[in-house]
């Protein structure tokens, strides 16, 4: 029979799938002797089959049961016993760390009887027994029964009033739990349930429901966490941090998530409970201000945070309470982290002897080192700092304030840049901080839910920015000095250095792309990034090519690393003045005129070709001929009739309009275009080819090889190939030649196509949009965010290659090419080629290189080298 609960001492660390992270890491903790409450897992599997089911599985109520027992017995109490109650919590947990996504619930076990009895075990302290029973009713009226929790706030508010929670006195809070109880009859026609038992298993009904809350669905979208791997659920009997000043709860890393010092970082709040610290209801002290509050646990916890470092070897985060002087461990998780700690955290822990190089590489992504070379803001330009709060999560992010989240989506939805202003985030807020360029708060630390949430995406974030005070119904904040900034006002915030400026701040280069630039690697940061990039680059199987058609972005890219061009598009050699020789070339009517117009582009284009050649010294090139259809080089066919209708057309005019309208094409991405253009067009391709031929003869070591796009049979290929032949022949160059493949056609024929081609170059664009039968235009913007929220896809087959689909055509291809043509060679050239995932794809699957626009190169090169250590083996080689 199926085992759907684990005790503490059962479980470990590498049992996320089945127990959740926090349970996995609760167990992991038990069995290396740290003190953490004793407790049980109850399985993912378990929340599988509920949610599948709607009913839990057979036998679980059972196991639970005896789980229970086992634990009042270890304890010597009962659940909810009323002269000496056992309380525990009921906490989710997921595989994946969901910060305030899924709830939890504390002191379940208490009831009007039970509550004298927590008095009576904590020496007669009532007002701490009714503080924590007025908190069982609030989190469980919130969690559980679904009650909005604003009623309970506001409840709580009026009897507060300007005091503390823990100003309240006993017989207030007593009364505060009477108010509660009447809200949760009031809003569910039913009583608080008084039974314990009862307690526990709605509560761990609603943890099961949670996972598929509104909020942990968008999240889970968001990151790109899969849905159907449910929650666990863990059981812990309570400790307790609001007994009074002897005790309290707190949140600690072992690092400084954002920089990756060592040293001493977290927040602690005496005389409080569960997520009080980081709700922000009371100011939090810094952690090492329990030095001086209670020397012994202050110790106790710096020796634990070591043994975990060296036991997790990695960051970790903490949570843990302090109970009358004794420290209890509540959780702990490798740490998420900024960009720029990771890299430095990654080379620290292999000075630290920690781990190899190789798990360095492994430990940072692309994804942190493109958010290391995004811009930041530029000094000293005069814009006036309102403010300096937290530096919460790095980066430069410029917009209009709004102060609620539902306002920052509709303005994001517009196309406006905004930041979201809140006093705190909730996960509410989820919504508004995806549609944000970033988030300003003035309340909460670096663990406050606006700092864990928005570091975990990525997004700028200044967080306890107290000195402005907030109105959140009034749509402005006012500063120090009493400037005000209303809802539109554009603000600038700094979430490396925590300032915030009026107005737009102009941003500069990041330290990361100098150093990609050539400049010297100084910084520390710089450091760690040269370190981790010449590792990756020494494992790396893949070559890294740039996509790039003129001079400087050749160069830039060879800067950044590219081993080549692996995309020259050709067709902006025919824009600006040149377009006047396009359209000469459209409307020739006979062969001289048509060739006239070709001998005019011919110079020009070999011009063009030198440069990069020159640019490129000796690395290969690939030139892809020109792709989109000529009437995309023509004036618009609306200006010309006007023109016309009005009168004031010229004779060229009006033969333009005709050609214009004899070009139209219904669906152009389908129409004259690619290799079919070479073919019809006589004389076309050739001249290219011969400007490319001599433009190489010039530039002593150029290695041109010559792209035919859209090809989707071995015939097209071969008549065009034949012609291209005679020409290098004629100039005497040597070049490779090859095609794109990007039509599902070529993918199937592969093994056809590679008698013709010496070289593959993925089109993944084109193949993505001929696969799915989608425009990209018109459907991204149509219907993606319906499709992402369908989970049709989980990201859009743009972004990431779609492996089954797409993928497999690309398997199909290279496979039945090599078989033809053993030394084909083989890369990708669409936007895919700078996305992180779809470099494993194309390193798996055994390409040569991928290909990608120059700022994409370094992530390409990591990625490609990450991909390698992940030991997928190529599977066409
Ligand atoms: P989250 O996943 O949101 O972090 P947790 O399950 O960790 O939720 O619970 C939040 C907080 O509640 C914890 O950080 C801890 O302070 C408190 N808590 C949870 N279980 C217990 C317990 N058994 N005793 C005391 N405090 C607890
Ligand atoms: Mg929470
Ligand atoms: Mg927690």
């Amino acid at each position: 029979m199926a085992k759907y609960v684990y005790d503490f001492t059962e479980g470990n660390k590498d049992l996320k799938d089945l127990l959740g992270g926090k349970g996995a890491n609760l167990a992991e903790m038990t069995n290396l002797g740290l003190p953490v409450p004793p407790g049980f897992t109850i399985t993912t599997e378990a929340c599988r089959h509920y949610l599948a089911e709607g009913a839990v599985p057979r036998g679980l109520e059972e196991e639970i049961a005896q789980h229970l027992s086992a634990l009042e017995a270890r304890m010597g109490r009962k659940l909810g016993q009323s002269d000496d109650p056992l309380l525990v919590s009921v906490r989710s947990g997921a595989k994946f760390s969901m910060p305030g996504m899924m709830d939890t619930v504390l002191n379940i076990g208490l009831n009007d009887e039970s509550v004298h009895g927590l008095a009576k075990q904590a020496g007669g302290n009532e007002r701490f027994a009714w503080d924590s029973y007025r908190r069982l009713v609030q989190m469980f009226g919130k969690t559980v029964l679904d009650i909005d929790g604003d009623r309970f706030e506001e409840a709580l508010e009026s009897v507060k009033g300007a005091r503390q929670d823990t100003d309240l006195s006993a017989e207030e809070l007593q009364r505060l739990v009477e108010t509660f109880k009447g809200i949760v009859r009031e809003e569910t026609g039913a009583d608080f349930p008084a039974d314990p038992r009862e307690q526990m298993r709605l509560a761990i009904k609603a943890v099961f429901e949670s996972w598929n809350s509104g909020r942990a669905v968008l999240y889970r979208r968001q990151e790109r966490i899969p849905a159907d791997l449910g929650t666990a659920v863990n059981v812990c009997s309570m400790v307790f941090g609001n007994v009074g000043d002897d005790s309290g709860t707190g949140v600690a890393f072992t690092r400084d998530p954002g920089s990756g010092r060592q040293g001493i970082y977290g927040d602690y709040l005496q005389n409080a409970q569960g997520e009080d610290v980081v709700a922000g209801i009371r100011n939090t002290v810094p952690l090492q201000d329990l030095e001086h509050i209670d020397k012994d646990s202050y110790d106790n916890l710096l020796s634990i945070m070591k043994t975990l470092e060296n036991h997790y070897r990695d960051l970790c985060d903490i949570e843990f309470t302090v109970e009358r002087g004794k420290l209890w461990m509540l959780q702990t998780r490798v740490g998420k982290r900024t960009a720029a700690a990771a890299f430095r955290i990654a080379t620290q822990l292999v000075d630290q002897g920690l781990i190899s190089m190789d798990e360095a590489v492994q430990r940072v992504t692309g994804d942190q080192l493109a958010q290391l070379m995004f811009p930041r803001f530029a000094q000293d330009t005069g814009n006036k700092l309102l403010t300096k709060g937290m530096n919460a999560s790095p980066g430069a992010a410029v917009g209009k304030a709004v102060f609620s989240s539902p306002r920052a989506v509709e303005l994001a939805a517009k196309g406006e840049d905004v930041i979201l202003v809140r006093r705190e985030t909730t996960p509410d807020d989820l919504s508004g901080m995806i549609a944000a360029q970033g988030v300003l708060t003035s309340r909460g630390g670096k663990t406050s839910h606006a700092a864990v949430v928005a570091r975990g995406m990525g997004k700028v974030c200044v967080c306890g920015a107290e000195e402005l005070e907030v109105s959140i119904s009034g749509k402005k904040f006012t500063a120090p000095g009493g400037v005000e900034v209303v809802e539109g006002d554009v603000i600038s915030i700094d979430g490396s250095t925590g300032e915030v400026f009026l107005g737009e701040v102009p941003v500069a280069d990041s330290v990361v792309v100098e150093y990609f630039e050539g400049a010297e690697p100084e910084d520390e940061l710089v450091r760690a990034v040269d370190r981790i990039m010449r590792h990756a680059d020494s494992k790396r199987r893949l070559g890294v090519r740039a996509n790039a058609d003129n001079p400087e972005d050749s160069a830039r890219a060879r800067r950044f690393g590219a081993q080549g061009i692996g995309l020259c598009r050709t067709e902006h050699m025919f824009l600006g003045e040149r377009r006047q020789l396009v359209e000469d070339l459209v409307l020739a009517s006979d062969k001289e005129e048509r060739q006239a117009a070709l001998d005019a582009l011919a110079p020009l284009q070999k011009s063009d070709f030198i440069g990069i050649f020159q640019a490129m010294e000796g690395l290969p090139v690939t030139v892809r001929l020109i792709d989109p259809p000529l009437h995309e080089f023509l004036p618009d066919l609306v200006d010309l009739s006007v023109k016309v209708a009005l009168g004031n057309a010229s004779d060229k005019d009006k033969r333009l309009l005709d050609a214009v309208r004899r070009l139209h094409e219904q669906n152009p991405m389908l129409g004259l275009r690619g290799v079919r253009l070479g073919l019809v067009i006589p004389g076309l391709f050739a001249m290219q080819v011969r400007a490319i031929a001599e433009a190489a003869r010039e530039v002593p070591g150029a290695q041109p090889e010559i792209m035919i796009p859209l090809v989707g049979a071995v015939q097209e290929l071969e008549a065009v190939r034949e012609e291209a032949l005679g020409i290098l022949a004629e100039v005497g160059v040597e070049a490779l030649i090859g095609t794109m493949i990007e039509v599902p056609r070529a993918a199937l024929t592969a093994g056809q196509i590679a008698e013709a081609a010496q070289f593959f170059s993925f089109g993944t664009n084109d193949l993505t949009q001929m696969t799915w039968g989608f425009s990209r235009d018109d459907v991204e913007a149509a219907f993606f965010s319906r499709y992402l929220e369908l989970g049709i896809f989980g990201v859009s087959p743009f972004e990431t290659l779609d492996r089954d689909g797409v993928g497999r055509l690309v398997r199909i291809a290279a496979e039945e090419g090599r078989r033809t043509r053993p030394d084909l060679k083989l890369g990708i050239c669409g936007e895919h080629g700078g996305d992180p995932d779809s470099v494993h794809f194309c390193h798996e699957v055994g390409l040569d290189y991928v290909s990608c626009s120059p700022f994409r190169i370094p992530v390409a090169r990591l990625e490609a080298g990450r991909a390698a250590l992940a030991g997928h083996d190529s599977d066409t080689r």
